[in-house]
């Protein structure tokens, strides 16, 4: 697991929280010392003849004193229902249009560099290019750890990752994420002939399938798939829940599986019950 530990960084690399939280903390505040110095100056030379520029000032103190707080802030530990929270308030910004946190900026870089990732979830999704978490749920990154796969199913490579975010990242919720229209699970309901490694990669949503088809032998089209579509969904959160380690983590409720459905044509995100 030394290629695990250098490459993704687990929890244990950063296991305190408030050691990491402070150092970026002064290494802002001497940020903020070097942006705001430029600005004292001026102002002390003319003695504040400017208002403006005092009032400039003051806002800048004021932000810079409380970008620490903000970034020790969202690093707590959630429990599942706070990351939950946090999921489904995302997904209703994006759906609004508007994106309230900063994703991929040099100062989100440099927190995730120096600090390490402290994802709030853990998402196995589909590959397909219209559902990416981060923006599906409106999240910065360093705040999911996801598997995307098509189908979004669990081979043992898909439940071994899941494994790995909930042991050694801590995350306390795991989403399994659909959606409207995926071609995996549209191939497993027509059992399209398919080449190379495909079919094996079919085989995983089959069971799903095959089950809906008995429960509603006279669906077809888009209600068969839309019903496909949950079945697998419900399908790989049962898969997850085998593993021993989530087996595990699930009796100790250190974490909490769901699985969600994103309408590709909306952008909406429908939560299993
Ligand atoms: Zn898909």
């Amino acid at each position: 697991m030394v290629l695990l530990k250098d490459t993704l960084h687990p929890v244990e690399q950063t296991a305190n929280p408030s050691d990491g939280s402070f150092k970026t903390s002064a290494h802002r505040a001497r940020i903020g010392a070097s942006v705001l110095l430029p600005v004292f100056t001026p102002i002390r030379d003319t003695k504040m003849k400017n208002k403006h520029a005092f009032v400039h000032c003051l806002t800048a103190l004021a932000l810079t004193l409380a970008a620490p707080l903000q970034g020790f802030c969202a690093d707590a530990s959630p429990t599942a229902k706070e990351a939950l929270e946090k999921l489904k308030s995302g997904n209703t910004r994006y759906l609004s249009g508007i994106s309230s946190v900063p994703r991929v900026d040099a100062q989100r870089r440099e927190e995730t560099a120096t600090r390490g990732q402290r994802p709030i979830a853990t998402v196995l999704g589909c590959s397909d290019a219209r559902v990416p978490p981060e923006i599906v749920f409106d999240q910065k990154f360093g705040n999911l750890f996801v598997i995307r796969v098509a189908g979004n199913v669990t081979g043992t490579s898909e439940v071994a990752s899941v494994e790995y975010g909930v042991q050694y990242l801590g995350t306390p919720l795991v989403v399994v994420l659909g959606h409207s229209a995926c071609g995996a699970v549209q191939a497993a309901v027509e059992k399209t002939p398919l080449d190379g490694k495909l079919p094996k990669l079919v085989e995983l949503i089959a069971p799903a399938v095959d089950s809906v088809k008995k429960a509603k032998p006279n669906a077809k089209g888009p209600e068969l798939m839309e019903a496909a579509v949950e079945a697998n969904v419900r399908h790989q959160m049962a898969e997850l829940s085998k593993s021993d380690v989530m087996k595990k983590a699930l009796s100790n409720k250190k974490v909490t599986i769901v699985g969600a459905i994103r309408n590709i044509n909306s952008g909406a995100v429908r939560w299993l019950d």
